[in-house]
């Protein structure tokens, strides 16, 4: 049976007299992976924000499950340079504060357990995403929301981050909304997509959405190619640049 988690409808808002999002519609279920893609300034991150509670749409309307728990990771996260504080330090910087054993595992769980002592200041840029969501997961959210998680992350990271990802919805039996603008590798562990610029553009599964004339329209053919390898196997490489090294003309549907 489906459980709808958060559920947005005809949501609008807007700010100096510019319309930043209008119409927009989201649902997610609990157990589902929801990414939302789009250029720069589509609005992502601000449908985020009223996603989860911290804006107030102008209007439409924005339900959420009774109780839902939410583990909000946004897109900027930025660390005060003169704070000395340890990943482990760090973890228990909430309001409920969680037990040593319980932050060790979810360190450990998401692949970065031994740098519980470490400085946070001396972390690479996909340590900081594991922490970020060991964070969020230490919550146990029914809901989690990661605004651009792969920031700074390089590329064979985020290709297991997003593997990562794509396992945790079985183990939390929590949905996953998501932000990312890189077209590659996101689709491996997404199952719907939606693709925004203001209003919602086309949604649905990654591949029907990467052939859809409005996602070509906004990012073009060779962007829907590297779509197309990335939401099939894994059966290529990438050179020094990150380009995939293969024929773009790859069979979809198999
Ligand atoms: P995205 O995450 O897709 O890059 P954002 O949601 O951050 O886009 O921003 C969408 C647009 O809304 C941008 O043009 C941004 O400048 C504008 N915007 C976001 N927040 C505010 C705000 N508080 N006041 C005015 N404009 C804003
Ligand atoms: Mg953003």
């Amino acid at each position: 049976m489906t459980e709808l988690l958060l559920e947005l409808s005809g949501i609008g808002w807007q700010r100096d007299g510019r319309r930043i999002l209008s119409g927009v519609d989201l649902k997610v279920q609990r157990g589902e992976i929801v990414t939302l893609i789009g250029p720069n300034g589509a609005g992502k991150s601000t449908l985020v924000q009223i996603a989860v509670g911290l804006l107030a749409a102008d209007s439409g309307t924005c339900r959420r499950m009774k109780g839902l728990r939410i583990g909000y990771v946004p897109q900027a996260m930025t660390l005060d340079p003169s704070l000395p504080l340890t990943v482990g330090g760090f973890m228990t910087l909430q309001t409920r504060k969680p037990s040593a054993s319980a932050v060790l595992a979810v360190l450990t769980e998401t692949g970065v357990g031994d740098l519980h002592d470490r400085s946070l200041h001396a972390l690479s840029g996909g340590e900081w995403q594991r922490v970020l969501l060991a964070r969020a997961l230490l919550q146990k959210p029914d809901l989690l929301v990661l605004d651009e998680p792969m920031q700074g992350v390089d590329l064979t990271g985020q290709e297991e981050l997003y593997r990562l990802l794509a396992e945790i919805p079985r183990r939390y039996g929590c949905g996953i909304l998501m932000v990312s603008h890189d077209l590659h590798l996101v689709m491996a562990a997404t199952d719907r997509v939606i693709c925004l610029n203001g209003h919602v553009c086309c949604a649905g599964h990654p591949e029907a959405v990467s052939a859809h004339p409005e996602y070509l329209r906004l990012f073009g053919w060779q962007g829907s190619q590297q779509l197309a390898v990335y939401s099939h196997h894994h059966d290529h490489s990438h050179d020094a640049h990150g380009c995939v090294k293969q024929s773009p003309q790859v069979k979809t549907g198999d």
